[in-house]
């Protein structure tokens, strides 16, 4: 006889076979998490927090099951043989792992399209993205294939594709997740990001996950609060980032959210937002200089798919095949501007300029969350754009991340719940916290999350 629990975990994984053309997993072990099933199911096995949760996890983090890929042809048939931490754990909590989720290469990537191994499709309509790099997890989570996912955070790829797919996306405070096992694309930006359909479940995967980590030097070592569940929004006061230039659907939307907020018992007062085109600049600038150093093991020796050279042919020519052939364009792009930008002569010390802008923006938006509970925004300036009109203009996928990067920058804790539909298709609400305030940003969230689903 069958576990309700097996039984459940082989319904979702028949689902996996219907959204194949949305190109949401890379890989998936079906025969794997039965197994697990079953074992977790045994009156004796132990029943940890996250017991037979259904997870995915993108395919940035390495595993001891299967190949880690990050989304490239350089890494398609790379064996870690260990779990990242954040596995482990989520492993070690009760979870079940389905498979590995799609992404943007190495991360790198707002639209789902710059996976080398396959695009990806929204699940309402395939002419859209469903955003990236973590589009593969939301997907799954849209889906209904999984309960639980792990993402990476840099600029936004955790809580963007979340909002465009309609699901609740969270990246914690810097350090707050180790980031032991997770494939680098910008370590002073890079963060363990979560995902899920509830604001409870992800604090539930927030409390498996965080803590610290011999494994990473950077993981904070304060062991994590739990949020308290608080029951409305009396006493909290949120600070109203009117964002420009998000499209008059996004505006109303938000209003709709705020005047809900309101009525609700939040006190809401106005902050004006940083210049969030100069934020993405300089998200970009330090994210491309700390790639350039973090892609140079990618050479066929040390880590990668050798490219095949002739004879006699020297080290130099092999490294410059290997990546050639192994890395796509966004990430060849952005490892020429790191390599331009860290040329402090030839770049007139644009890197210094960029680490200097990002002190001032930390210092501005701590300044902004003095005397609230967190700054909100929509968390994309538009619901899920169309793949042509990405396509036709080619500054739309890095202007996805114009709400989400400034928290990266900061590193303080921010989360996108859903705020109901634009156009159709779903629209998210972030909130932006103080650094080290998770459980206090996750309390909030949770409540208003609970508001904006009554909301009419
Ligand atoms: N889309 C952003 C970028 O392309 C953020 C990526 C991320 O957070 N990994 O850099």
């Amino acid at each position: 006889m069958i576990s309700a629990l097996e039984a459940q975990i082989s319904a979702r994984l028949r689902r996996i076979e219907a959204t194949i053309e949305l190109g949401a997993l890379l890989t998936y072990d079906s025969a794997g998490a039965l197994a697990r099933a079953r074992a977790l199911s045994h009156p004796s096995a132990p029943r940890g927090p996250l017991w037979g949760r259904a997870l995915v996890v993108k395919d940035l983090f390495t595993t001891r099951w299967g190949v880690t890929t990050a989304g490239s042809r350089h890494l398609a048939h790379f064996q870690a043989g260990v779990d990242a931490t954040a596995v482990a754990r989520a492993i070690e909590a009760g979870a079940i792992l389905l498979g590995k989720a799609n992404l943007d290469e190495f991360g790198m990537g707002g639209d789902g399209q710059h996976s080398a191994l396959q695009p990806m499709r929204h699940n309402l309509d395939p002419a859209r993205t469903p955003g990236g790099s973590s589009g593969g997890v939301a997907l799954a989570l849209a889906e209904g294939l999984a309960e639980l996912g792990i993402g990476s955070d840099t600029g936004g790829s955790v809580r963007q594709p979340a909002a465009l797919c309609g699901v609740v996306g969270f990246k914690p405070s810097y350090g707050r997740i180790s980031r032991a096992g997770l494939i680098g694309f910008a370590p002073s930006l890079d963060h363990v990001g979560l995902m899920a359909r509830s604001v409870e479940d992800i604090s539930a995967l927030y409390m498996a996950l965080a803590g610290p980590d011999g494994r990473d030097m950077t993981a904070l070592t304060r062991p994590p609060t739990p949020p308290t569940a608080r029951g409305d929004l009396r006493g909290v006061t949120l600070g109203d980032w009117r964002a420009p230039d998000i499209t008059p659907g996004m505006a109303e939307a938000f209003e709709r959210a705020v005047a809900d907020l309101q009525r609700r018992g939040a006190r809401v007062v106005s902050r004006t937002p940083p210049d969030l085109r100069d934020a993405l600049r300089v998200y970009h600038d330090i994210a491309c200089a700390e790639a350039f150093s973090e892609l140079a093991r990618y050479d066929g020796v040390r880590f990668g798919a050798r490219a095949a050279i002739p004879e006699g042919a020297g080290l130099r020519q092999m490294v410059e095949e290997t990546r050639a052939l192994g890395l796509g364009d966004e990430v060849k792009r952005r490892v020429l501007r790191g390599a331009l930008l860290l040329d402090g002569e030839a770049s007139g010390g644009a890197y210094e300029a960029a680490r200097w802008a990002r002190a001032r923006l930390k210092a501005q938006i701590e300044a902004q969350l003095e005397g609230i509970d967190a700054l909100i925004c929509p968390t994309t300036p538009c619901p899920a754009p169309r793949l042509d009109a990405l396509a036709a203009d080619p500054g739309l996928i890095y202007d996805l991340d114009r709400l989400t990067a400034p928290a990266n920058l900061m590193g303080g804790p921010a989360i996108t719940i859903p705020m109901g539909q634009v156009e159709g298709l779903p629209a998210g609400l972030q909130l932006i916290g103080r650094v080290g305030e998770d459980a206090a940003i996750l309390s909030v969230a949770a409540a208003c999350a609970r508001d904006l689903e009554r909301a009419p």
